[in-house]
């Protein structure tokens, strides 16, 4: 059997004395570049040099070590005749082992004074062709990345005879393809940083914006953050202020909701997010008179357009939960719709476009430092998609189902029609969920999310919580809360606050009930159990929408004290059967979708 030759290039030399010691006692030539032989052999291991082989010296300042048809060749050659027959040819020897580490490029970019030369200087070349040449061999080639490895191949070699096994020539292989991948990957994340950075000055700018910096992560301290892509381009740009991360969570998922609910509905779409679910979500759906003083749009100037109409309702559902929303609207954002945003405390919005006296508007909001993000409509994302958490990476199909009338089409309870209005609110309701934190169930009404229970853990305190808040917003429909005697100059959301203290009937004591009376003119009389009940009865026809299954018929009729006529929920439940009976009871009409909408 030929003498068995490994080649080591490593820049970490940790271990290598020991390791080259007992590969060479047990009877393996040892070939070397550069600095790595000069070590061996000065540890008095007999070791070549790799110019020996390629009869060519180190170059260009150790750019050019170990490229060469001699090393290459003696490391790719299957055991094949053809193969063989090529490496008699050009004298070459077959190599059976590669031990090779990289040089530091995450360390030296990581250095505060760190140039793009020295970054430049740090990409190693030779070496990660040696990985990859011996991993993709790795049916003949063992391949070492990482010294930790050494004294178990050592164990295995011995104890094979020279042979370690297929086994373990995968197992190396796999992690020598690991480590190229994560050292192309920092140095694209380095490069992208320098030419494709959308904080770049213009000139700067290589070719396509494929990353943004963020101003911090989920929280302040979580610096730094960023927003990439690894092919083509981000397919949003600020026109004004900058996007933190939740911001931007909330402006893909709000995006993504808006853009289709207005290819469901046909109809401009528009979302007010929180904390990466919808506090409001709505088509536009004109808005008489007194939904006009409820949505506090009643003293706009600008006539309301169907855009405008659905971030009323939107914003509307839920005034208090939107406070500081980040607002996502399918259309370009015309002046009505920046007038009712520029009134509102809010983050920052996402939009296929503006007008350019909207842009202006917004742009003007928190002294120019509102976000305004700009989204090209026709951005279709992957099908998969792939997160981080707690340092484990996981990968899903993006949840792509189509919500529209077909998924409505199950009807299981005895009354079966679906009016045109109600599977509007259907749909709302249900798009509204594929893009809540589960579990979730939402109330919706004339084309608008009226009550959303995000991310509990169970179903019950979902539905009651978005019974809850649709009850709420439903007496703020009501004559004496629309007549509520405020005093010229309260701001909106101290009347949104006050309003809601009011409609929770919330006692209040002490300074605060005193701060709550100082916003009116006349103190108002809080409403009785009976004026809300009668105007409670007033409600009908309200759809709601469940992500997964009810397991107990409470929802059924928890749903059904706040309006509720029309219901949708995938099956699966072994209270089905009481579920339905449930909505039976109560005249309810009941869609089984059989479709799961988990969101996390
Ligand atoms: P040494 O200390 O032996 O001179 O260099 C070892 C380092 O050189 C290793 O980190 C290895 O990845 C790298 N290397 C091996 N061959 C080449 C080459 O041809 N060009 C470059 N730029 N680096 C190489």
């Amino acid at each position: 059997m030929a003498t068995p030759i490994a080649l080591l290039s490593v820049y970490d030399k940790t271990g290598l004395i020991e390791f080259a010691k007992e590969l060479s006692s047990s009877g393996v030539r040892l070939l070397g570049s550069g600095g790595t032989a000069k070590k061996i052999r000065e540890a008095g291991i007999p070791i070549e040099d790799v110019s020996d082989i390629t009869k060519a010296p180190e170059m260009l300042g150790g750019r050019v070590k170990t490229l060469h048809p001699a090393v290459h060749g003696g490391i790719l050659a299957r055991s094949i005749p053809s193969d063989e027959q090529d490496l008699k040819a050009q004298s070459i020897s077959p190599i059976s082992i590669v031990v090779c580490n990289l040089y530091p490029f995450t360390e030296t970019i990581s250095k505060p004074n760190a140039t793009l030369a020295d970054a430049v200087e740090e990409v190693d070349i030779g070496g990660v062709t040696l990985l990859r040449a011996a991993a993709k061999n790795h049916e003949r080639v063992s391949v070492l990345s990482d010294p930790s490895d050494y004294p178990s191949f050592i164990q295995a070699w011995k104890s094979g005879n020279g042979d370690v096994g297929q086994n373990l020539r995968n197992t190396l292989a796999l992690k020598a393809f690991e480590m190229t991948a994560k050292y192309d990957e920092a140095i694209s994340g380095y490069f992208r940083e320098q030419y494709a950075s959308a904080d770049l000055p213009k000139e700067n700018l290589a070719g396509p914006v494929q990353r943004m910096a963020l101003r911090y992560g989920a929280n302040p301290h979580q610096k730094p953050a960023q927003a990439f892509v690894t092919e083509g381009e981000l397919p949003f740009k600020a026109l004004s202020g900058s996007p933190g991360y939740i911001n931007l969570l909330d402006a893909l998922n709000s995006y993504a909701l808006v853009k289709e609910l207005h290819a469901a509905l046909g109809l401009p779409a528009a979302a007010s997010f929180k904390h990466v679910s919808p506090a409001g979500a709505a088509v536009g759906v004109p808005l008489d008179e007194v939904e006009k003083k409820v949505y506090g749009v009643d003293d706009l100037k600008e006539e309301l357009t169907p855009l405008a109409c659905a971030y009323a309702r939107a914003r509307g559902a839920d005034r208090m939960s939107s406070f500081g929303d980040f607002i996502a609207v399918s259309a370009p954002c015309d002046l009505a719709t920046a007038r009712i945003i520029s009134r509102e405390v809010s983050d920052g919005i996402i939009a296929p476009g503006y007008t350019p006296e909207a842009l202006d508007v917004l742009k003007k909001k928190k002294g120019g430092k509102y976000c305004v993000l700009q989204i090209d409509p026709s951005y279709v994302p992957g099908e998969v998609e792939t997160r981080q958490v707690y340092g484990i990476s996981m990968q899903q199909r993006r949840n792509d189902a189509v919500i529209d009338a077909n998924l409505f089409g199950n009807i299981v309870s005895t009354k079966k029609d679906v009016t045109k209005e109600a599977l509007t609110d259907l749909i709302v309701a249900t798009l509204a969920l594929k893009y809540t934190q589960s579990n979730s169930v939402a109330y919706a009404y004339k084309g608008a999310l009226i009550g959303i229970g995000a991310g509990q853990q169970s179903r019950i305190h979902c539905t009651r919580l978005a019974g809850g808040k649709a009850d709420n917003w439903w007496l703020r429909h009501h004559p004496r809360v629309l007549a509520l005697p405020f005093k010229k100059g309260v701001k909106r959301a101290d009347k949104a606050n006050a309003i809601d203290l009011f409609v929770t009937s919330e006692v209040l004591e002490g300074r605060e009930k005193e701060q709550w009376e100082s916003l009116f003119e006349a103190v108002p009389s809080p409403l009785t159990e009976e004026e809300k009940k009668t105007h409670a009865s007033q409600l009908e026809g309200v759809a709601c929408s469940s992500d997964a299954f009810f397991p107990f018929p409470d929802n059924v009729h928890r749903a059904r004290k706040s309006g509720v006529t029309f219901l949708a929920a995938p099956s699966g439940s072994v209270m089905d059967a009481e579920c339905i009976k449930a909505a039976d009871e109560h005249g309810m009409v009941f869609a089984h979708t059989s479709l799961r909408l988990f969101h996390h």
